[in-house]
């Protein structure tokens, strides 16, 4: 197979993955909210492209600092670095279908500790994909204002992300450069047994 298949069967497989948890975790927290905490609205369109370019800024961001963190650049850690951050945001799709949902269901702590869990097993032989996705996760919420529930679906309490903003800051730089660390350790080691 060439570089291209490559690429993609290392990087298809948990991308459409963590697409999926979101669009189950999504209907699942939906299902699962009471009628007054689904107060989430979809962003007015002219506030999307700032927003996607943003994503897209951070994507790049956490997919060099992965390339760092492997010391070499790598096309499957940048595309996670990409994906990752910008999967976060598929949790708005019941409002941009023009159904009521609570806010961001995959913008919380749950979200993250299912992913990270699910990702971990499915590629137990490849430990820097729950990581990578761990990245992204913090990226993504380094970028966000507003409010959300960390907690959900045991609690709708909502509360602003302004105070964590350099918290998830942080962790997305530290976690990235870890995610690539990972790959590296794990390419030299498999190299060593032959
Ligand atoms: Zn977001």
């Amino acid at each position: 197979m060439g570089r291209v298949g490559d690429w993609a069967k290392e990087t298809l497989p948990p991308v459409l993955l963590v697409l999926f948890l979101d669009v189950a975790v999504t209907v699942a927290f939906v299902l699962l909210s009471g009628k007054s905490v689904r107060v989430g609205t979809f962003r007015p369109a002219d506030a999307i492209p700032p927003k996607v370019a943003e994503l897209l800024a951070i994507g790049v961001a956490v997919g060099l600092l992965e390339c760092l963190g492997r010391g070499r650049p790598d096309a499957s850690l940048f595309t996670f670095g990409l994906a990752f951050v910008a999967l976060i945001a598929v949790d708005h799709f019941p409002s941009a279908f023009g159904f009521a949902q609570p806010i961001r269901p995959a913008h919380s702590l749950t979200f993250l500790v299912l992913m990270v869990s699910v990702l971990a097993l499915a590629f137990r032989k490849r430990p820097e994909v729950p990581i990578a996705a761990a990245a992204g996760f913090f990226g993504h919420m380094a970028g966000d204002t507003g409010i959300f529930a960390p907690v959900q679906p045991f609690s709708f309490q909502y509360i602003p992300l302004a105070p964590y903003t350099g918290a998830f800051a942080v962790a997305a730089v530290v976690v990235a450069i870890a995610a690539g660390y990972t790959k590296r350790r794990r390419v030299q080691r498999a190299a060593w047994r032959y």
